[in-house]
Order: structure tokens, then C-alpha cells, then sequence
């Protein structure tokens, strides 16, 4: 199974803020120690993390999705205004859209997470965030939005960073029951990759139907590259 994770917010913007942490970092951090524990299962991609997936689709760029059998994107929720700490959690959801025919990965998930301590707030259908709109709505590949817990909710954050490794494991194990996955073994994980640097490029060319998007490392002809231009000036009316 090939799973592709994104870090949400980073590339300028900071996400939310609290306790002394930025939300674009703890994804980015915690989407490496997913990946590493989430490779002995499965072919795990990372989305550069040098980008914002939502400020990249909302710029116009295309992403195959279709790709992934399925896609994570990791946030930390904020506006429990409780820098003090109360002594209770706030807790984790998950958010999914509404095509999605079932959510037993996710609450599986959730179930991990307040295993461990993080009040499980549910698993809830959104119709109105961009890149899953893109990623179910229109190329019909399943997608979680976790949000693993509150980064302005000092409870939260405390527990966080006693149990950042044991969340990663967590979500890892919830992934792996939720679609049955065995784990190879440890001396020999799948690689980690990359989302290529051409995967806009690559997407915009197999659309608009100039070439069909494969072998994206091998050289082409110049009868090959004649041909993409003359599709290219087709669809311009040259
Ligand atoms: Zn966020």
C-alpha cells in the first residue's frame, strides 16, 4: 500500500501557536517520526515539507493523489484558550469528508490516542477544507485530517511532549489494523520518498493530455518532445 503524508501549514505560514510551539514545526516533526515507524508497513511518501500542501493547491498546482491508496495530513488544534493548564486534556479529532464511506482507521486511531491520554473527540465530516476536497472529493482517494491535539491547551502540549514517540506509534498501529497491513521485516523497511519536485509539472502535462505522465526519469526523443509540443499547440489553436 502506498500512504503519502503531509505536515500541515510550514512555507511562511506558522499555523496555529501556543505554548511556546509553532504548528507547522510539531507536523513536520511528527510526520518524520510517523514515516519512519509507518515504512515497516507500507511505501510511505512525505509531501515536501519545504511546502504548504493547501497554499499549493490554492496557488493552482495540480497533485495526483490518485497515487496513494491513502493520505494523512497532520495538524495540532488550537482555540482552547488554556495556556494555564486546568488539568484536563482537550484532546483529538479526526476529520474526514462527507464521501468517505467509513471511518474505521481513524476511529481506530483515535482509540490508540486516548490510550494514551488524549480525550477522543470524535470522528467528524467536513465539506469545506481544500485539499480534502481535491483529494476525495474529485480524485476519490480517502483522506484524514488529524488533528492530533491543542497546541494552545497547556495539558495538552505537557502530555505531547512525554508521549510525541508513543502518538507516532499510535497512529502508525491504528493506520496498520485499520487496513490489515503486515509489518516486513524491521531490518529491511520500505523506503521513505519524496513528493518529486516535477509532481506539479507531471500532473499539468497528463491532464491536459500533451503527454501521459510515466517514466518521469527517462530521456525523451525529439520526435517525443515535437509531439508534446505539437499537442501543447493544439490546445492553444496554433
Ligand atoms: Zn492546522
Amino acid at each position: 500500500m502506498k500512504i503519502l503524508l503531509i505536515a500541515g501549514h510550514g512555507a511562511g505560514d506558522p499555523g496555529a501557536v501556543g505554548n511556546g510551539y509553532r504548528e507547522a514545526d510539531l507536523t513536520r516533526e511528527l510526520v518524520k517520526l510517523i514515516a519512519t515507524r509507518l515504512s515497516k508497513y507500507a511505501n510511505v511518501t512525505v509531501f515536501d515539507i519545504s511546502k504548504d500542501m493547501y497554499s499549493y493547491l490554492k496557488a493552482g498546482n495540480g497533485f495526483n493523489f490518485k497515487e496513494y491508496g491513502y493520505v494523512v495530513e497532520i495538524h495540532f488544534n488550537a482555540a482552547a484558550y488554556d495556556t494555564g493548564g486546568d488539568g484536563k486534556v482537550t484532546g483529538s479529532e479526526i476529520l474526514i469528508h462527507p464521501q468517505e464511506s467509513g471511518y474505521s482507521v481513524e476511529a481506530e486511531i483515535l482509540q490508540n490516542l486516548q490510550a494514551l491520554g488524549y480525550a477522543n473527540r470524535g470522528v467528524k465530516r467536513r465539506n469545506n477544507l481544500l485539499n480534502m476536497n481535491i483529494c476525495k472529493g474529485r480524485q476519490g482517494v480517502s483522506y484524514a485530517l488529524i488533528e492530533v491535539c491543542f497546541i494552545d491547551d497547556r495539558d495538552d502540549i505537557r502530555l505531547y511532549e512525554r508521549t510525541k514517540e508513543q502518538v507516532a506509534e499510535a497512529i502508525t498501529s491504528g493506520i496498520a489494523k485499520g487496513f490489515g497491513l503486515q509489518a516486513i521485516s524491521a531490518e529491511l523497511p520500505h523506503p521513505i520518498t519524496n513528493t518529486p519536485w516535477y509532481n506539479d509539472a507531471q500532473w499539468w502535462v497528463k491532464e491536459l493530455g500533451i503527454a501521459d505522465g510515466t517514466r518521469p526519469e527517462e530521456p525523451a526523443t525529439r520526435a517525443e518532445v515535437w509531439q508534446m509540443l505539437y499537442r501543447l499547440g493544439q490546445k492553444l489553436g496554433l
